[in-house]
């Protein structure tokens, strides 16, 4: 295993194609999945990250809502690996928060972004099971986020108010404990199937 460099936005490779999964038993698809949650839980605040971060081309997300002192109760899931994901469905309704990313962390920007605010997500688990998740609040915004990276999508394209772009300091300092953000990243819906 390996904590792996996250490329950071400009780097070609964030805007490569990304190969869907078609042999499961490669000895590299191991690899790459043990390599993305030791980066994400290397990263201390990270929730997320995607394949093509650490610079491997491939449809395969991970998500992990740690507890820390400011995300507790109703923000948090646990480790989550999608391969092969496509999001089925994306609720009408829409919710603002506000959003970093490990592969614009040099720059330290952190906007808000509109997204769909229920999603329900089908992929395979690194043992070829498919599954299918509905969900909503933060666990849905970071799957949007991850999954738009497999498109070369980088979160600041989709900044609703760049006159909102602010780095870190700032938005622990004025937006983290916000009520509009606790609001917005408040799961409620957690269904998962076995497919
Ligand atoms: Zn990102």
């Amino acid at each position: 295993m390996a904590v792996r460099n996250i490329l950071q936005i400009g780097d070609p490779r964030l805007k490569a194609k990304n190969h869907s999964i078609a042999d499961f038993n490669h000895p590299k698809l191991k690899k790459i999945v043990k390599d993305l949650v030791e980066t994400i839980r290397d990263g201390g605040l990270f929730v997320g990250l995607a394949a093509p971060q650490i610079g491997e081309n491939y449809q395969i997300i991970a998500t992990e809502l740690k507890e820390t002192k400011t995300r507790t109760g109703d923000q948090l899931d646990k480790l989550r690996v999608y391969i092969n994901p496509k999001i089925i469905f994306y609720s009408k309704t829409k919710n603002i928060a506000y959003e970093g990313c490990g592969s614009v962390a040099h720059a330290d920007l952190y906007g808000p972004v509109k997204r769909p605010k229920e999603i329900i997500i089908e992929a395979f688990n690194p043992d070829r099971h498919k599954f299918r998740l509905r969900c909503d609040g933060l666990l849905a915004r970071v799957i949007q986020h991850e999954y738009d990276h497999l498109f070369g999508i980088e979160f600041i394209e989709k900044v609703i108010d760049y006159k909102k772009l602010m780095n870190r300091e700032f938005y622990i300092k004025r937006i983290k404990d916000s009520k509009q953000q606790i609001q917005s990243s408040t799961i409620t819906i957690k269904e998962f199937s076995e497919l």
